[in-house]
């Protein structure tokens, strides 16, 4: 469904990616780790549109990516695209709901319905009751579950989730990680979950690793193949 080929791409003399390949078919989790710096966030951020590489080609749903324009990926992202980031980026003067209605406002559903499904993500994703506060009001995990019913709500074909446990505890990343597989397996979405957490991705399907701005697949016994 989502595919980079061999892509490159430099941060001025810093090469980020070099030659990295990653396909994820439709409904497949995958988990992408690696060390920090190897070039794992500039994939996803490929990925999805968001950066454009030096080389290399990106494909979803058998359509080039990296050749659109920048309107144009706007558009897929806000269409097809669910995002989850460490840190929630919860729009800090919004309500709960209201940060997770937005994905809908945007794509032009009308307020009552969005502020209505918002609450009902919420609610899924145990946060009833919460509806009205704002991000400052909320714990980290509550924060990151109304980030994450936020990358839900427009049923995305595809969640790029960067790292959206590192900023929780072990126990509450794995409630989060549980929600989102969850609501992922029921929805058919793909996931790029990008992790330096074994016990997070092993969530996934499957698993590789970023060395160097070049993706391997990680065998069970850690061993690059
Ligand atoms: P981490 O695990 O720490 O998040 P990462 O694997 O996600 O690391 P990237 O953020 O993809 O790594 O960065 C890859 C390389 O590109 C690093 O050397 C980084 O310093 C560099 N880099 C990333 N973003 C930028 C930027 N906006 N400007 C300049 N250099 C950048
Ligand atoms: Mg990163």
């Amino acid at each position: 469904l989502v595919e980079a080929r061999r892509l490159a791409l430099s941060f001025g003399q810093t090469p980020a990616l070099r030659s990295a390949t990653l396909a994820a078919a439709a409904g497949e989790i995958v988990a992408v780790m690696g060390p920090s710096g190897s070039g794992k966030s500039t994939l996803l951020h490929c990925l999805a549109g968001i950066l454009v590489p030096d080389a290399g080609e990106v494909w979803f749903d058998g359509r080039r990516v990296d050749t659109l324009t920048e309107e144009a990926r706007s558009t897929l992202r806000r269409d097809r695209f669910g995002f989850v980031f460490q840190f929630g980026q919860l729009v800090p003067e919004l309500t709960a709901e209201e940060n997770v209605a937005l994905p809908l406002l945007l794509g032009g559903t009308r307020r009552p319905a969005a502020l209505r499904e918002a609450r009902d993500w919420l609610a899924r994703l145990g946060l009833d009751g919460l509806e009205g506060r704002r991000s400052g009001e909320l714990s980290g995990g509550q924060a990151q579950r109304v980030a994450l019913a936020r990358g839900l709500v427009a049923k995305p074909r595809v969640i790029f989730a960067d790292e959206p446990t590192g900023a929780l505890d072990s126990l509450t990343g794995e409630q989060v990680m549980d929600l989102l597989v969850t609501h992922a397996r029921e929805q058919g979405t793909t996931v790029i979950l990008v992790t330096h957490e074994a016990r997070v991705a092993a969530y996934a399907d499957r698993q590789v690793i970023v060395t160097d701005g070049r993706v391997d697949a990680l065998t069970l016994d850690g061993a690059l193949s």
